[in-house]
């Protein structure tokens, strides 16, 4: 198997795995028991939330561990809303964890703006900046995008909104570990991690939460995580989580320069299969993100050819896959009817090889090249 969905789940870190076993073999205890066990389990928690923010350069008392982006997305924007100002602002092209978030807050009378990008699906701090106005509550934009790894500028963002005295929250799910997060230096009020993005274990997460940002519950109960997250802890999860985040912000330049090297040599080769286009920025990019467009060819049918050879990919991102829609994103970014409905999303990790990733190219170009045969389509590149 060559695996290339790294955006929709990454491997299980050792480490992780190694750091989540003791607590679903023979520690099982509830971290609020009082006795041993229990205040192992409890210290293990303690713990994780310790390397997590020193990893995000926070505090640890900034750290809510939460189920996942998703909630962690979530927990931010209804912690944000309020009574006094009414506006929110997000972009056209983030995830459906924070796009139905900001469609629920719409039903509960918020007034929603939804920004668009450019082509290359990059977002600019002047148009966050002529967007805010005294009525704006919060911004939320994405680090970077999980369908065509566009790296959005959150540093300026966020100095933006700090000036306009505007909560801003980050969704870096698909950023951690690929650029570098220091929330000493990134002024944001809120940063959504998802722990199976980054080598973690499924069902972990967290949200960073400036202490002077508000943060309200979505979820009462017995008052674990400050109050602000009940249910008793997923103690492997976040055990897991602590270590991956750890192992993922460790290295990180000469780890993302590596794969940032496949990614290019990937990028090259996909580029000679004629009537196709690269999504995203050439430059501003995750350095494991290719996201490419055929004409002629159906994205689920490619995806489902390049299984049958050992490739895992996915068409537009992994949740919309399975929809039969054309992907938000590449509508929002201007791509072409005829070649967003031929979409393919290859997303590396350090764990590819160079032969890896020259055997995976073969297998596109050929599959791309025999489901256009089927079609009837034609690859004389006079077409584009
Ligand atoms: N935000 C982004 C940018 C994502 O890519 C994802 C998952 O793909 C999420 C949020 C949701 O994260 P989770 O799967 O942990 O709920």
């Amino acid at each position: 198997m060559i695996y290339l969905d790294n955006a929709a789940s990454a491997p299980v870190n050792p480490k992780a795995l190694e750091a989540a076993m003791p607590f679903l073999t023979a520690n099982f205890a509830n971290p609020s028991s009082l006795h041993g066990a229990g205040q192992a389990a409890a210290l293990a928690v303690i713990e994780a939330r310790e390397k997590c923010a020193a990893a995000l350069g926070a505090a640890p008392e900034e750290i809510t561990f939460t189920s996942g982006g998703t909630e962690s997305d979530n927990l931010a924007i209804f912690s944000a809303l309020n009574e006094e100002k009414r506006r929110i602002v997000t972009t056209q092209i983030e995830h459906p964890a924070v796009l139905n978030a900001f469609h629920e807050a719409e039903k509960r009378g918020f007034e929603t703006v939804y920004l668009a990008p450019d082509a290359d699906g990059s977002i600019s701090a002047e148009k966050v900046a002529e967007t805010i106005d005294e009525q704006t509550a919060l911004v939320s934009v994405m680090a970077a995008n999980n369908e065509i790894g566009t790296i959005q500028p959150i540093s300026e963002i966020a100095e933006i909104c700090k000036k306009r005295g505007v909560l801003f929250h980050v969704d870096a799910v698909q950023a951690v570990g690929s650029i570098p997060i220091d929330m000493r230096k990134i002024n944001a009020d809120y940063l959504s991690v998802s722990a199976h993005k980054i080598g973690g274990i499924k069902g972990g997460g967290l949200l960073f939460a400036r202490k002077s940002a508000p943060l309200s519950p979505m979820i009462f109960g017995g008052g674990q995580e400050r109050g602000i997250r009940s249910g008793t802890e997923n103690v492997a999860a976040i055990a897991a989580l602590g270590a991956a985040l750890e192992e993922i912000t460790c290295d990180i330049e000469n780890r993302t320069a590596k794969i940032a090297e496949l990614r290019d040599l990937l990028i090259k080769q996909l580029a000679e299969i004629p009537i196709s286009r690269l999504n995203g920025s050439k430059t501003a990019r995750l350095c494991g993100n290719v996201s490419f467009s055929f004409s002629g060819i159906d994205g689920e049918a490619l995806v489902q050819s390049l299984d049958l050879y050992g490739v895992c990919a996915s068409s537009a991102s992994a949740c919309s896959a399975g929809k039969q829609t054309v992907s938000h994103v590449l509508k929002a970014i201007g791509v072409p009817k005829e070649y967003a409905g031929g979409s393919l999303r290859l997303t590396l990790s350090e764990n590819n090889t160079r032969e890896e990733i020259l055997k995976a190219a073969d297998i596109v170009k050929e599959q791309v090249s025999q489901l256009r045969t089927l079609s009837g389509f034609s690859q004389n590149v006079n077409q584009s």
